[in-house]
């Protein structure tokens, strides 16, 4: 039995990780899940899983778990706060964890998981395109490993040759393709996204996400932070990533080699394939996703992607190119651009406009260390928020 804690338990991933653990009884035992405050969710999920830990950031919400879990008698210690959240990960009974907070908010608890040598199933791109490089490094001083969740990421691992996916050059591999579905505004008229509404921006036709994913869908920002992780992850610069627009969302990326072969991962759009590839990696196990019936789909469609419809791409192929502070910067400016427009603050299209501004300020400060690429976090959500005062509707 493996030890897991998932992080963002009450999210999206989360749902579909303890889905996938449920399947597979006698192969994981559950030792920590947290959260942020939705302590009814995680409530359901303690009796369910029964974990030793239960966390939430929210001290109020765990007050209210606490009561709960204390009048229903089930043996779950809760705890409060960004250290117990933290620490939820680096547990010595837990070997997994499936690093799903949503943001920037990820990447403290991902890090301390890596420095406690854990096996790191990463849905949580935002945490590596911030300090991917520092995330590597703690993972190789402490014996850990990282297996990506992203369903693009984990068709690139699946598709790329067994341990040399950090060695793509000597493998031969020329190029890495990232697929994405064009979102829900794929085909509507560049007039009409002035007034897209966010229950519009997250109705994705392919995929069911989390609030903050899905407009990053819709405005192809989650493929420009998809590149910038293939970089990380896989040691390639990002001339040698591309992206191809597939509306189906059936081969979720593919593998160009030097003699002219492309291998692709196909599958239905379910994250519980690439979840369940990366928690029995290397071996397989049921996911509960249906097996893909290719001649009922009967036809899969390829189209580049319009820079005038996705601005927001090409803000993040900048960034890709640019030092390392750049990620930092798009990422930050991108979350607070998002809050924005998700609480009615912005118009959709001023999404890639406060990222552009942002990252226009940005004067290159390579940030070396932990305290500095937090500063600069810092700074970029309050430059984004001063954008948007200008802005606001
Ligand atoms: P959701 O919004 O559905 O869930 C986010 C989770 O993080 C919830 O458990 C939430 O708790 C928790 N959380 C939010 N803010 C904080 C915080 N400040 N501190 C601690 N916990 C917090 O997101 P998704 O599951 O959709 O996405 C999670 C990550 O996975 C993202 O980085 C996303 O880009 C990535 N990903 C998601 C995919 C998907 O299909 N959903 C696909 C590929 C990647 P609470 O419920 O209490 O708010």
């Amino acid at each position: 039995m493996k030890g897991l804690a998932i992080l963002g338990a009450t999210g999206s991933i989360g749902l579909s990780t303890l889905d996938v653990v449920a399947r597979n009884p006698g192969r994981f035992a559950v030792r920590a899940l947290t959260a942020g405050r939705n302590w009814q969710r995680l409530l359901e999920q303690c009796r369910q899983f029964r974990p030793a830990v239960a966390v939430l950031l929210d001290p109020a919400a765990a007050a209210q778990l606490e009561a709960a879990v204390r009048a229903e008698g089930l043996a779950v210690e809760v705890q409060a706060g960004a250290e117990a959240l933290a620490a939820a990960g680096a547990r010595p009974d837990v070997d997994y964890v499936m690093a799903a907070i949503v943001g920037a908010a990820g990447l403290l608890p991902t890090l301390a998981a890596a420095r406690a040598g854990k096996r790191i199933l990463l849905a949580n791109k935002e945490a590596v395109v911030m300090a991917g490089n520092l995330l590597l490094e703690a993972l190789a001083a402490s014996g850990g490993e990282l297996l990506p969740i992203d369903s693009e990421h984990n068709a690139l691992f699946q598709c790329l040759p067994p341990g040399r996916d950090r060695d793509s050059d000597g493998a031969g591999v020329t190029r890495l393709l990232l697929t994405a579905s064009g979102g829900p505004f794929l085909d509507t008229p560049l007039a009409a996204l002035e007034e897209v509404t966010p229950a519009q921006a997250c109705a994705h036709p392919n995929w069911e996400m989390g609030r903050k994913i899905s407009v990053d869908s819709a405005t192809m920002m989650n493929k420009g932070l998809e590149i910038i992780e293939a970089c990380r992850l896989f040691g390639v610069p990002v001339a040698r990533v591309g992206v191809v627009v597939h509306p189906e969302s059936i081969i979720h990326s593919l593998v160009e080699y030097r003699d002219g072969s492309m291998l692709a991962q196909l599958g239905n759009p379910d994250m519980r394939t690439p979840i369940a590839h990366a928690l029995a990696w290397p071996e397989r196990m049921p996911s509960g996703v249906e097996p893909l019936d290719l001649a009922a789909r009967g036809s899969l469609n390829f189209r580049p992607a319009d820079p005038a419809r996705f601005p927001c791409l090409a803000l993040a192929m900048q960034a890709a190119a640019g030092d390392a502070g750049a990620p930092v910067v798009l990422n930050a400016a991108n979350e607070v651009a998002v809050a924005a427009f998700l609480a009615g603050r912005v118009r959709f299209t001023a999404i890639a406009a406060i990222i552009d501004a942002v990252l226009a300020q940005y004067t290159d400060s390579a940030p070396a260390d932990l305290e500095s690429i937090l500063a600069l976090d810092a700074h970029s959500r309050d430059a984004a928020e001063e954008k948007i005062r200008t802005l606001a509707l």
